[in-house]
């Protein structure tokens, strides 16, 4: 084919692949085809430029080369158009593409928006003179327009895709979270064409998710790989089954600092994750997973490509993290609905189906009491029915316990309110526990009347229970006060011990559901759940009132509440109850 740089020709043939189209691979094609007729070429051929590496992207006649990558750093013509952005003119020799002395190469830098994206390079037998260059600079001029078409079109694209991904796991409802986690690892790894993609979760939800409840301390320093997706035959980085981001790094970065990583050439960053690193990953995207405060996992992307990420990757993958953290909360709460519900079933069944066969203990026990009583049993045989009574007593009074439980979590303790005299209350109570033991004194001091509207029984409950515990938790006897005071609306008890107290830190937790201090340890032994002082607090708030205490270890404990005088209309939210102080029991 006879060659004219002046013949417009082919020059509209290249345009002609800039149409409509606008597939990299057909208008490359053309352009190419184009140039080897214009400038009489062997072959001629198109190189993208990423980071610090060379790639084939099309080719006219080029011989076959296995995978098209080289690093700049290795030379030739072309690396040289690309690095001084200018045009090179050289044999074909010292091309890494070709390795052809027989033939001159002419290279040209293919430059979008000021940085150069590729080089355009053909060969032929005869040297190249300066109006062919020129030519060779045009037609990479051109490179340059298909490939930015190109990389618009696929832009476009990925956003269309990107958004239909985002929209698809909008619409998913219940996870589990392994199998999601894998699903979601799959999903990105595709629409990402990622060669790697790993989900890292927090340890301890995986722990929950398991069954295994919630972890005592939870491991939130621990990630742990929940899903994962990579191409065929791709390496199993080391080091991506768990992460520990105590230990720093990338990952741990981001992770504690909800903010995104991005590598563009892992290969030349000695700080990129080196189990990434070293099965050929250049590109890395990591993105936190939102939590309610903190991040509770990371989504990590892995390509071979370097800079294979940009902006709208991240964009597009922080929002999947968004949508992926919202499902895991949603089902974390999804669950503890779950398990509320079976607790209260348990709770249900097993107060039911205990309390008729303890309360039928008790009564042929008291049968059995009178009948001791008539005929003159001797005394071992009389203690040990005592004590049957008094353990069914026991069993009863937690067992009562549950089933308020029940009540309080579900929203049914109903207060029945009458008015009646507290102090008379309290002094009924008080000689009912004082009953029950020879080493303690429970005597009452303060006003003698103190006229209240509320619920008796249940106040009755609950000093009946502060009064049982300065009992149990004075092992060595001595006084229990129980004092009462009035002020504008209030009326107020308190019931003061000189049993073990307690440390500020349990006193702070005293009132939470099943504590018990040093549960597990000395104290194993007494009989009880953890549960009475849980529901006083309840009880006294549902009368608008506070509960709290002041102790010191050693020292005895001041357990005070404080009621309004009249519940009529008060059957306030519960407050949040505050420890008064710590101080020494007066
Ligand atoms: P329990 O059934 O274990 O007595 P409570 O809810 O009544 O449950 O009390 C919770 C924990 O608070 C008890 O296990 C005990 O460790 C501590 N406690 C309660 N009252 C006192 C007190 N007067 N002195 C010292 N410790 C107390």
């Amino acid at each position: 084919m006879s060659f004219g740089s002046d013949d417009p020709g082919y020059l509209e043939f290249a345009l002609a692949g800039l149409g409509d189209g606008r597939e990299v691979g057909p208008a490359l094609g053309g352009l190419l085809a184009a140039a080897r007729g214009l400038l009489n070429a062997d072959c001629a051929y198109i190189l993208r430029c990423e980071g610090s590496v060379l790639s084939l992207i099309a080719s006219d006649n080029l011989p076959h080369r296995s995978d098209g990558s080289v690093s700049l750093g290795v030379g030739g013509p072309e690396a040289r158009a690309a690095i001084i952005a200018e045009a090179v003119v050289d044999r074909a020799g010292n091309s890494p593409y070709l390795g052809r002395g027989d033939l001159a190469l002419a290279a040209a830098p293919i430059v979008l928006r000021g940085s150069v994206v590729g080089v355009f390079a053909a060969a032929r037998q005869a040297l190249f003179v300066p109006s062919e260059v020129r030519w060779v600079r045009i037609l990479a001029r051109i490179a340059g327009i298909a490939i930015e078409n190109a990389r618009l079109l696929e832009a476009e694209r990925r956003r269309a895709r990107y958004g239909e991904t985002v929209g698809a796991i909008g619409t998913i409802e219940r996870v589990q979270v392994q199998p999601f986690c894998q699903r979601m690892a799959a999903v990105i790894n595709d629409v990402m064409a990622a060669d790697i993609t790993d989900v890292m979760l927090c340890r301890n939800l995986l722990q929950v998710e398991a069954g295994h409840g919630v972890a005592r301390a939870p491991e939130t320093w621990e990630l742990v790989r929940a899903g994962e997706h990579r191409i065929e035959n791709f390496g199993e980085p080391a080091g991506l089954d768990r992460i520990d981001t105590r230990a720093g790094g990338a990952f741990a970065a981001s992770f504690k600092t909800g903010v995104p990583y991005r590598c563009a050439d892992a290969q030349e960053n000695p700080k990129a994750p080196s189990g990434l690193r070293t099965i050929g990953v250049r590109s890395i995207l990591v993105i936190p997973i939102p939590g309610d405060r903190e991040a509770q996992g990371l989504l990590i992307v892995g390509s071979r490509r370097p800079a294979a990420f940009d902006s709208d990757d991240a964009a597009f993958l922080r929002l999947v993290a968004e949508r992926v953290g919202l499902l895991l909360r949603h089902s974390a709460i999804e669950r503890d609905h779950a398990r509320a519900a079976a607790r209260q079933e348990f709770l249900s069944v097993v107060s039911h189906e205990l309390k008729t066969p303890v309360a039928v203990i008790k009564a042929y026990s008291e049968v059995l009491d009178r009948r001791a009583g008539l005929s003159d049993w001797p005394g071992q045989d009389r203690t040990i029915v005592e004590r049957i009574g008094e353990q069914a007593d026991r069993m009863l009074a937690m067992i009562e316990q549950l089933l308020d439980l029940q009540r309080i979590e579900i929203g049914l303790l109903e207060l029945q309110v009458s008015p009646f005299d507290l102090t008379e209350l309290a002094r009924g109570a008080a000689e009912a526990v004082q009953a029950t033991t020879d080493a303690h004194t429970i005597s009452l001091d303060g006003i003698d009347t103190c006229p209240v509207v509320a619920d008796r029984r249940r106040i009755d409950e609950v000093i009946t229970n502060l009064l049982d515990n300065a009992v149990k938790y004075s092992p060595a006897g001595g006084p229990i006060v129980v004092h009462l005071a009035r002020s504008e609306g209030w009326a107020h008890l308190s019931v003061h011990d000189e049993g073990v107290g307690m440390s500020a830190d349990d006193a702070t937790r005293v009132f939470d559901r099943f504590f018990q201090v040093g549960a597990g340890t000395y104290r194993r032994g007494h009989l009880g759940l953890g549960l009475g002082l849980y529901i006083a607090r309840e009880i006294v708030a549902h009368h608008g009132g506070r509960i709290a205490v002041q102790s010191e270890p050693g020292r005895g404990s001041i357990f005070s509440v404080d009621l309004p005088v009249s519940t009529v209309d008060l059957i306030a939210e519960p407050e949040t109850i505050g420890v008064v102080g710590t101080e020494a029991a007066g």
